[in-house]
């Protein structure tokens, strides 16, 4: 596995490959890698002949007041997580080789952004459809990995990648959870024994609604305040959202096959998402 830095050797070694006829799958990832992540890596590796996993925390889809600075930052267990899944290279580029400093153009997505993180963080996906726009012209893959535990995000990415007729297929890739539900993300490091315990909140209330559901219960309100009572009565839990859409990220009044149960949730300082796509499996 190559480990590369620089936007010049990556084309040049990925030139060599194209040049053969491989396929090539892309994992854009902000490192810290968990099981998720691997998942990712492992489905790739298994189309394409050739697998590049990017490892960048891209400032432009951080807030003034979020976590850039204290994201985790585990390089070296990445690359050895990665090497096993078979990963064939790590693009770890720095932020000065992204975002030159008379860097001024960035890629914007007029709707699908007016709800869910993209109302609770303005600029976010503004940051994400930048870097992952710059992803896909450096090392223009043939497949694209991303995870459903981010379905704005999925959704967003389907649709420019559309809209910017980038030759790219979008693969959207099941949620990975923990034993217990809890959906893995790189930031449940920062979780405290005890609110770790409290963060099972967001899976526990998705499944209550799931169950509801299915036995009927198709008023959107009525699901949003049961979760909103659930998530109440936990100590450290804070509701950032929690609504249900469509595809479009809409706000639905009834719930119809597809449309997305979607969550955030503070767990003491530690901002959580999850969701459930309404007749999908909420599976561990
Ligand atoms: P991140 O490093 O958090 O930016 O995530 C990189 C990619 O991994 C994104 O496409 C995420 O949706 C995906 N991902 C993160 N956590 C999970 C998970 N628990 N299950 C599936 N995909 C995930």
């Amino acid at each position: 596995m190559k480990i590369i830095k620089t936007i010049k050797e990556l084309r040049e070694e990925l030139n060599i490959h194209k040049k053969n006829g491989k396929t090539v799958g892309l994992v854009p990832t902000m490192g810290a890698l968990h099981d998720g992540h691997c998942k990712l890596i492992e489905r790739s590796v298994s189309e394409n002949d050739l697998t590049v996993v990017s490892i960048f925390v891209n400032p432009t889809q951080f807030g003034p007041n979020e976590d850039f600075n204290k994201y985790p930052r585990t390089l070296e267990e990445d690359c050895r997580k990665s090497e096993s899944y078979n990963a064939d290279i790590i693009f770890n580029p720095d932020a000065s080789e992204i975002y030159k400093s008379d860097s001024c153009t960035f890629v914007d997505i007029e709707k699908l952004q007016n709800n869910l993180c993209g109302l609770k963080r303005p600029g976010h996906f503004k940051g994400v459809c930048t870097i992952v726009s710059k992803l896909f012209n450096i090392v223009m893959p043939d497949n694209a990995y991303f995870g459903k535990k981010d379905i704005q995000q999925l959704t967003i990415i389907e649709q420019m990648t559309r809209d910017l007729n980038f030759p790219i297929n979008i693969v959207p890739c099941e949620i990975i959870r923990e034993k217990d539900g809890l959906a893995m993300s790189s930031r449940n490091k920062y979780l405290s024994d005890k609110e770790r315990g409290e963060a099972l909140i967001l899976f526990n209330s998705l499944n209550e609604a799931a169950e509801l559901i299915t036995q009927g219960e198709n008023s959107s309100q009525k699901i949003i305040n049961m979760i909103k009572d659930k998530i109440s009565r936990v100590e450290n839990a804070e509701v950032d959202y929690v609504s249900i859409v469509n595809r479009s990220m809409e706000d639905t009044a009834s719930i119809k096959t597809g449309d997305i149960i979607a969550l955030a949730v503070f767990i003491g300082s530690t901002r959580l998402i999850d969701n459930h796509i309404i007749g999908e499996p909420l599976c561990l």
